[in-house]
């Protein structure tokens, strides 16, 4: 076999359906309603993407009190607790809520357990958007359950009657080892009706998975507070990889992390503009890693419906009111419940 410099390319990589929809949602937004259009909380979790949607007049606030009165704003795709949306109501603001409905599903299932009187543990990092919003549906249902070290601190009213949830952007395996735990401890606990941890989060965990051990070294594009981009450096050194960086951009990249490289994987996080790697591939070329195989691990086509208070207007208006794609819906896919 030949020694000379490669790189192995994940796939799949980069945007999900989720993403796409809440970037495409703010786009349609700023040319329905023109600027600003205030975005609550980052949209998704990559500097490149909010940097440009400023650019283009969004407004990013991090309290929906920042937003005037009677503006439009823009809910994320990490979703929102029920809280938000009536300070929105208070505030007569126009909202379009672009919360991944592989999120919106979490919620529904938070909402569901807690009807039925369970203690639902969550599982997820504490303070991350997601895990806030999805607590806010049942907070006196839901305990946080950070990891597999915190099991020995959770307590429930009833041993009997627990289920599980997850944020859906956690590590799969660390998050079975966190179950695991749990369960010695509550035998009689629940698992979620379907998968939380999404399909593009375990996608691009599997493509790393098959292609770590070759690595001496992956560079994941993605930003620090994007939780599944953080996971893959995780991923990827669990599983045989040397040495994983984590860098939004190219020029991140560090020539000393090439000594005595012969293979570099690269991925992205699910938040990532695929031009973002595409530099990273020009930067690497220029080091002599020009030789790029894929690795493919799943094939992906799902596609989300725009948020439906946008598709309405958009209509209204006369304009598109389609995701880039011809596909299907969440709905039209039988995966929303
Ligand atoms: S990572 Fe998964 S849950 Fe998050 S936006 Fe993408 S598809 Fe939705």
């Amino acid at each position: 076999m030949s020694d000379s410099p490669r790189v192995l390319l994940a796939a799949p990589r980069g945007y999900c359906a989720g993403v796409d929809r809440a970037v495409v949602a703010v786009e349609k937004a700023l040319e329905l309603y023109g600027p600003p259009v205030y975005v609550r909380k980052e949209i998704v979790h990559n500097k490149h993407v909010v940097t440009t949607l400023e650019k283009r007049g969004a407004i990013f606030v991090d309290e929906t009190g920042e937003v005037p009165e009677g503006a439009t704003v823009v809910f994320s795709a990490h979703g929102v607790a029920p809280v938000v949306h009536e300070e929105a109501k208070a505030l007569s603001l126009k909202t379009i809520d672009a919360t991944c409905p592989l999120v919106t599903k979490v919620h529904r299932e938070a909402v569901r357990f807690a009807a039925d009187d369970f203690d639902i543990l969550l599982i997820g990092h504490e303070g991350h958007e997601e895990v806030v919003g999805t607590s806010g549906e049942a907070p006196e249902h839901i305990t946080l359950v950070d990891g597999p070290d915190h099991v020995a601190e959770i307590e429930v009213r009833d041993p009997e009657k627990v289920v599980w949830l997850s944020q859906t952007t956690l590590s799969v395996d660390e998050t079975m080892e966190t179950v695991r735990r749990l369960r010695e401890k509550f035998p009689a606990l629940q698992d979620p009706p379907s998968d939380d941890i999404c399909y593009a989060t375990q996608n691009r965990q599997l493509a790393v998975k098959q292609m770590a051990a070759q690595c001496d070294l992956m560079i994941v594009v993605g930003s620090r507070n994007s939780s599944n981009s953080v996971r893959l450096v995780e991923v990827a050194l669990e599983h045989g990889t040397r040495d994983g960086h984590l860098v939004d951009y190219a020029e991140e990249i560090d020539p000393a992390w090439f000594e005595g490289v012969r293979t570099v994987g690269v991925t992205s996080g699910a938040s990532v503009p695929e031009i973002l790697v595409r530099d990273v591939l020009a930067l690497l070329a220029e080091h002599g890693y020009a030789d790029v195989e894929p690795v493919v691990a799943a094939e992906e086509s799902l596609l989300f419906a725009l948020p439906m208070e946008l598709r309405r207007d958009l209509k209204a208006a006369g304009m598109d009111d389609k995701m880039r794609h011809d596909a299907g819906s969440l709905e039209d896919a039988g995966q929303l419940r």
